[in-house]
């Protein structure tokens, strides 16, 4: 199961990024498919899960679209709510010439996943579930019943608090396994970097412990380029060096990431085996274009790693 945002990204590369007021011009407009519960979903169904997704698009044409994305790469939708108060989510996303991005999403149908909506579905499909997966891009109290119905019927949950919002600090308590960034590992543990420096690896596992301390659970933080930590309860940590990448665009790195490893964790893999297979996912992610482009198949990621 993940629950968590679906988007339309579209994107336009633009000669520089415009300022307030501004208009600039580019040469056209790519539409991907985007949101972090979706990408999250797609990174697991095409890595070879049974995947359900919970969310919700507008009862428009793009969330049509959306969601024969999503069941093209074999995720099943049916818990989708099709809602006719809101527009598909969309993210408009100006990148310039060095890669560098403005994005301003409208979260559209995912502010229309309620409690009432996770707490039914979950009722109904919890039961078969290897594991839950979600992502906070959605109202806060759907995000809390998620976690404490999985909770409840003692199904592995896997929290990726990405963004970190207040609800995600009540809910380290029933044990979730965290797969923050470094920028969100050490917001959780109330630890910001002092004027938005670039976070410390020290710094990182030192918030890590914190938070195992907190959820009694393992902590995996991506830290892009270099790699994840591990930090499991008891105290013991490591860091798994990243693999070669060819990178062409990282959006949806951290999404493969906790996909894939939510994916592993629902089959029973181990941690370790589950990070290692995670981290190769995400390293192929990052090659192709769009958050999913890159996302490998199960083929792809047993070619890479065997
Ligand atoms: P996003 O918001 O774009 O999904 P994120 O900040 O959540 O990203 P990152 O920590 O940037 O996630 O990356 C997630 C994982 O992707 C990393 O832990 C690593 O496994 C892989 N990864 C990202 N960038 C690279 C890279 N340049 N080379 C190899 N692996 C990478």
């Amino acid at each position: 199961m993940v629950l968590g945002a679906v988007n339309v990204d579209m994107v336009v590369r633009a000669p520089r990024l415009p300022a307030p007021g501004e208009t600039v011009v580019g040469p056209g407009m790519e539409r991907f498919g985007g949101g972090k519960g979706a990408n999250a979903a797609v990174a697991a169904a095409r890595a070879g899960g049974r995947v359900r997704y919970i969310g919700a698009v507008g009862d428009d044409d793009i969330g049509r679209q959306a969601l024969r994305e999503l069941q093209d790469d074999g995720v099943d939708t049916s818990g989708v709510l099709v809602s006719t108060a809101s527009p598909t989510g969309v993210a408009l996303i100006v990148v310039g010439p060095g890669g560098e991005n403005q994005i301003a999403v409208g979260a559209g149908a995912n502010g229309d996943v309620s409690a009432e909506l996770v707490t039914a579905e979950l009722a109904r499909v919890l039961p078969g579930a290897g594991g839950v997966l979600v992502s906070t891009e959605i109202p806060e109290e759907a995000v809390a019943a998620a976690v404490r119905a999985a909770h409840g019927a003692g199904v592995r949950c896997i929290l990726n608090p990405a963004p970190v919002v207040p609800v995600v600090a009540e809910l380290l308590g029933l044990g979730p396994v965290l797969t923050p960034n470094a920028g969100e590992c050490l917001a959780l543990a109330g630890r910001p970097p002092a004027d938005g420096a670039e976070p410390k690896r020290d710094q990182v596992l030192d918030a890590a412990h914190a938070l195992v301390a907190v959820t009694g659970a393992e902590v995996v933080v991506t830290l892009g380029a270099d790699g994840v930590l591990v930090v499991r309860p008891g105290g013991t940590s490591e860091h798994v060096p990243p693999r070669p990448a060819t990178v062409r665009d990282t959006t949806g790195a951290g999404d493969t990431f906790s996909g894939v490893l939510a994916l592993a964790l629902a089959r029973g893999v181990g941690l370790d085996d589950a990070v290692r297979i995670a981290n190769a996912a995400a390293a192929l992610s990052v090659a192709g274009e769009g958050a999913r482009g890159g996302m490998p198949t199960a083929d792809e990621l047993v070619a890479a790693e065997p």
